[in-house]
């Protein structure tokens, strides 16, 4: 994007950058909060700001962290893809030994219906021992952590041997284009790194007697897809049965009753293994089930919970969900085009055309498809590397039984753009959720009454601290 603005540090921030010039933290600093008070007072605040996206208006975020980093000495940049659209960009410099390490958050979020919450979702009031609020998990407490892990590496004056780097972004829940896309596109050297650390994962999943950890090393790619149908047009007075509208219902009925091929994938069948092996008896038989996807139908009905029989289905295929929906603009006109577009998404190993072959012999060639919009899959290869060893050993050695697993996820994060960048991703931003707390991870994302445990907030960042310390100092 051409014509992007860069905003001026904001008017808290010193003269000098700690991570250049490392000048003294200024006095308001001094006091050393712990990571989890820091960590919940800047969660707290984020939530407070509305930046629903539509419109975002990341920017009160974006500045409000900025006066947090620039108060102990940093001097963090603000970058806008457009008015109002902003990035937020902080180093804390180590002696290079080894390549820098991303830390990364969105800022937006998705809307909130006020009336079908128990607290206001702009709140962040602190209620049944939770921060409530839009973003509480997904993924304003990411952005406090992190802000509050670079804030203690400079109060500390803290050296490691890589750089460190944080990236709060704009538009995630939009596509990425004014984030993480941006920044990429844009200011590439800002954010390169060795390994990313972003969404999405670390959260307790509570299966049978083990709580497990999933951290994402793949995502789904998307696939946008026009359909369209023609036929003669008439006079609504005249109904014919081959119109463009009816053969649009007879599509749209076909694809929303069709499941596609199944394609195993070794990061679904690594996640189904780790899950059996750890599995009381009273469940292994629907887990071995989830091993053969060839049962899938059977799998959905056994699975309980539709959310969740969704969720696996959608791991183990390519899916296609109709969306938007459009034909005729008066009522006594047959209309000759009738469109629906589809979302459509494609597992690793997969393609576009895969994809598009796949629907074709759904919707016959009567309905013409063109790709809209797509971006790849993406996978980290191979999934074992120092990082994901270390998060292993730090969740696991805090929570006896508890297991790491690799996870594919069915939607898109700013992984798709930061690792073009060469970075390895690991969807990490941990919390803790306890068995009986009634709460569960998945219905929070996007769900009415987000919020997130204040005690889960403070173990995600201590853990995510330890991670970031021990992956950059070398032996
Ligand atoms: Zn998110």
């Amino acid at each position: 994007m051409t014509g992007a603005a860069v905003v001026p540090p904001c008017a808290a921030a010193p003269a000098l950058c700690y991570s250049d010039a490392m000048n003294e933290p200024s006095s308001a600093a001094t006091t050393i909060p712990s990571l989890a008070d820091d960590a919940r007072r800047l969660c707290q605040a984020l939530l407070r700001m509305d930046t629903t996206n539509p419109p975002g208006n990341e920017r009160v975020c974006a500045e409000y962290l900025a006066e947090s980093l620039a108060e102990v000495g940093y001097l963090p940049q603000l970058l806008e893809g457009a008015p109002n659209r902003t990035n937020l960009v902080v180093r804390h410099r180590g002696t290079g030994k080894l390549p820098p390490l991303l830390l990364t958050a969105h800022l937006d979020v998705v809307e909130a219906d006020p009336t079908k919450w128990r607290r206001p979702p702009f709140s962040g009031d602190e209620f049944e021992g939770c921060l409530w609020g839009r973003g509480a998990i997904d993924m304003k407490n990411m952005a406090a952590m992190c802000t509050a892990i670079m804030r203690r590496l400079a109060i500390t004056r803290t050296v490691l041997d890589r750089d460190i780097i944080f990236a709060a972004v704009a538009d995630e829940e939009a596509g990425c284009d004014l984030g993480s896309r941006f920044l990429v596109e844009q200011h590439r050297s800002l954010v390169e790194a060795e390994y990313a650390i972003g969404e999405a994962g670390g959260f307790s999943l509570h299966l049978g007697d083990t709580t497990f950890y999933p951290v994402q090393v793949a995502e789904k790619g998307f696939c946008w897809i026009r359909a369209r149908v023609t036929g003669e047009p008439g006079h609504g007075s005249l109904p014919r049965h081959d119109s463009a509208v009816t053969r649009l219902g007879e599509a749209l009925a076909a694809l929303g009753r069709t499941s596609l091929p199944v394609h195993p994938t070794s990061y679904m069948a690594d996640f189904v293994d780790a899950v059996r092996a750890r599995q009381p008896a009273l469940l292994q038989p629907l887990v071995r089930l989830l091993g053969r996807p060839h049962l899938l139908a059977r799998v959905a009905r056994l699975v309980p919970g539709a959310s969740i029989a969704r969720s696996f289905s959608a791991l183990l295929s390519n899916t296609a969900a109709a969306t938007v929906v459009r034909a005729g603009n008066k009522t006594n006109v047959i209309p000759g085009l009738a469109e629906f577009e589809i979302d459509g998404r494609t597992l690793p190993g997969q393609t576009d055309d895969d994809l598009l072959r796949e629907l074709r012999a759904v919707l016959g060639p009567d309905v013409e498809l063109t790709v809209m919009k797509s971006a790849p899959p993406i996978v980290t290869e191979p999934v074992a590397s120092p990082l994901f060893d270390l998060i292993k050993h730090e969740v696991e050695h805090r929570e006896p039984g508890a297991v790491v697993v690799p996870y594919l996820i069915p939607g898109f994060t700013d992984a798709k753009y930061f690792t073009q960048t060469g970075a390895r991703w690991y969807g990490f931003s941990p919390v803790k959720i306890d068995k009986g707390s009634g709460i569960k991870f998945a219905d929070m994302f996007h769900g009415h009454d987000e919020r997130i445990p204040v005690a889960g907030l403070a173990w995600g960042v201590e853990v995510l601290d330890a991670v970031v310390r021990g992956i950059s100092t070398s032996r």
